[in-house]
């Protein structure tokens, strides 16, 4: 209850009455004084003054006789009453003028009366009536001469009734004042109640605020600035929850974002210390997100202070391996230096070096396959240039089918390569159609069956006549099927066998086909490569047989376009046995989906 307010409150009301009554009362005794002094020198004025200057004349003449002094005491002695002379407080003396010594008065010790200012004036002649407030009397000294005879009546008064007086209003007053302090600590409990209890609620109300709990606004109880302060405080209240739902919709939206966003983020308070490590950051680093230290993980790419001191638009990039993946570092500061800190983005560019790696490589083979049947035919077209009459009729054909042939090879890459270019661009549409999968492989068999026989090669087949019927590209499926088919034969010495195997899955949504040599087959190593773009395992032959290095590549690309497989099949023996898996149902008329 006796909070700070109520006793300054009371503090204040106790000081108020306090130098009210000594206010008050000082001027009550002043005026009390003055009142008494004024009505001294008034009684005293109208005895000896002007107005009564007959009394003056009588004194005069009176004082003139032989027992002048006699004479003038008697007749002070019967205007006593009206001069208030009581021989206690106030009393007349009667004084040599020449000497001023005392000769007679109504106080037996006059002997001792000092000489005062009043008294001095009246022995000089003139009438003395100075007051002084200050001082502890009251007197007035008049001169009267009469003949050779020269007094001085003095008449002093000891103001002790006006002292007795301001006692008593001295006493009055602080009574006053202690009946003022009862009342002032009574009204202070009043205005407490009326000031202090509202303040209180506001006070309950803020701390219930402060703790996040805006359930309940604060009753305005009075239109008085109390109650423009509440209602203002309930205004306030209602904007900071409003404010502070935004705040927390903002940090939701952010915490989701964080949380399923493929890009790690990793923020630092302005010490360095760990504050936020969403899930993809900590698996694009490999550490558990607690373990995410700016001193282990970036210090050496980039001091953390140097980061924070950076401005807020700059940042510093670097590139991190982790394990067999590339992962981008970006490093920014934000805030301010004092209350920021560092915020790092993690983004993983393993793919995207792959594919750049892959482009350069694509393009180096690129460049190599066409320079190697530019230069020879540059080279033979100048030698015929050169040689003139010289070559033989048949040296000249020879080299000039040589030429023939080393641009129909240029040719065939040219066409392989536009084919992937437009496969993967996505500008090749598949005529998607319903077609029998062992009529087509029928009509392959048929059509590499002359190249096979060249070759010696024993071609033979085993696949049930039922075969389903299958969506697909006709067409470039036909072209997969003489692709493998194909480099069965060019890879298979002469005279081998070649065994072309088809059925349908046991989950009845599959048909597959396999082509099995028992050729030159191919090294473990580069098993898992010959579906690369360019690659061969031996060049030489590849390119001797009219290969490109690319057929395998585009055979891949359509299968997968059917959300197909090529594959090689791990078997004993030599050889090589490839296997294309189709899905039977495919979407009809559009395109299969594809990456
Ligand atoms: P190419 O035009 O060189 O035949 P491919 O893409 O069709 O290109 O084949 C890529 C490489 O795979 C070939 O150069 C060859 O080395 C190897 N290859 C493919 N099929 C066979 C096979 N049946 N037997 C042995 N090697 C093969």
């Amino acid at each position: 209850m006796f909070r700070s307010l109520h006793i300054k409150l009371v503090m204040i009301l106790l000081l108020l009455v306090t130098s009210l009554m000594a206010v008050v009362g000082a001027f009550l005794m002043t005026s009390v004084t003055s009142f008494y002094i004024d009505d001294f020198y008034a009684q005293m004025s109208e005895t000896f003054g002007e107005s009564n200057a007959a009394f003056v004349h009588t004194l005069r003449s009176e004082a003139a006789q032989e027992d002048g002094m006699q004479r003038i005491q008697a007749m002070i002695e019967t205007y006593s009453g009206t001069l208030g002379i009581d021989g206690r407080n106030r009393n007349y003396y009667i004084l040599d003028a020449r000497t001023g010594a005392f000769l007679a008065g109504s106080d037996e010790g006059g002997e001792t009366l000092e000489q005062t200012e009043n008294i001095l004036t009246a022995r000089n002649g003139s009438v003395g009536d100075k007051s002084d407030i200050a001082a502890n009397y009251m007197d007035v000294a008049i001169p009267i001469s009469g003949g050779d005879n020269s007094f001085i009546i003095y008449i002093r008064d000891n103001r002790s009734t006006v002292s007795s007086l301001n006692s008593e209003l001295l006493l009055i007053i602080l009574q006053a004042l202690l009946v003022g302090l009862l009342v002032s600590v009574t009204l202070s409990f009043l205005l407490a109640k009326t000031i202090i209890d509202p303040i209180e609620k506001l006070t309950e109300g803020t701390e219930r605020i402060a703790k996040g709990d805006f359930n309940e606004t604060l009753n305005v109880e009075s239109t008085d600035e109390i109650g423009i302060l509440t209602t203002t405080f309930n205004d306030m209240a209602s904007v900071l929850h409003k404010t502070l739902e935004a705040v927390e919709n903002e940090r939701n939206k952010l915490d989701t974002l964080f949380l399923h966003m493929t890009d790690g983020v990793v923020a630092y308070d302005g010490n360095g210390a760990l504050i936020h490590c969403n899930p993809a950051a900590a698996a694009l680093l490999g550490r558990k997100s607690e373990d995410c230290r700016y001193s282990e993980l970036f210090e050496t790419m980039c001091p953390f202070a140097h980061v924070v001191s950076l401005q807020r638009s700059d940042f510093v990039e670097s590139e991190l391996a982790v394990g067999d993946r590339s992962v981008e570092v970006c490093l920014a500061p934000f805030s301010d230096e004092q209350r920021g800190g560092v915020l790092v983005v993690l983004h993983d560019v393993t793919e995207h070096r792959k594919t750049e790696e892959r482009r350069k490589e694509f393009v180096a083979n690129v460049s190599h396959e066409l320079r190697t049947p530019l230069t020879n035919v540059r080279s033979y077209a100048e030698t015929i240039r050169e040689a003139g009459d010289e070559l033989s009729r048949e040296t000249e054909n020879d080299f000039l089918d040589v030429v023939i042939s080393e641009t129909d090879r240029m040719t065939n890459i040219v066409r392989d390569l536009l084919t992937l270019s437009r496969l993967d661009s996505g500008r090749s549409e598949m005529n998607m159609a319903r077609f029998p999968f062992g009529a087509a492989i029928d009509a392959v068999l048929r059509s590499i069956e002359l190249e096979a026989r060249r070759h010696h090669h024993e071609l033979t087949r085993s696949y049930p006549d039922s075969l389903p019927i299958i969506v697909g590209d006709r067409g470039r499926l036909e072209q997969v099927m003489l692709n493998v088919l194909g480099n069965a034969v060019k890879y298979t010495p002469d005279g081998g066998h070649i065994h072309v195997t088809a059925g349908e899955s046991s989950t009845g949504d599959k048909v597959w086909m396999e082509v099995a040599d028992d050729g030159i087959g191919i090294p473990e190593a580069d098993r898992s490569r010959i579906f690369e773009r360019f690659y061969r395992v031996d060049k030489a032959r590849s390119r001797e047989s009219g290969g490109t290095g690319l057929g395998l590549s585009i055979a891949t690309e359509i299968v997968q376009r059917h959300n197909g497989t090529l594959s090689l099949v791990d078997r004993e023996g030599p050889g090589t046995t490839v296997r294309l898996e189709l899905p039977i149902i495919q979407p009809l008329g559009g395109e299969a989906a594809h990456e």
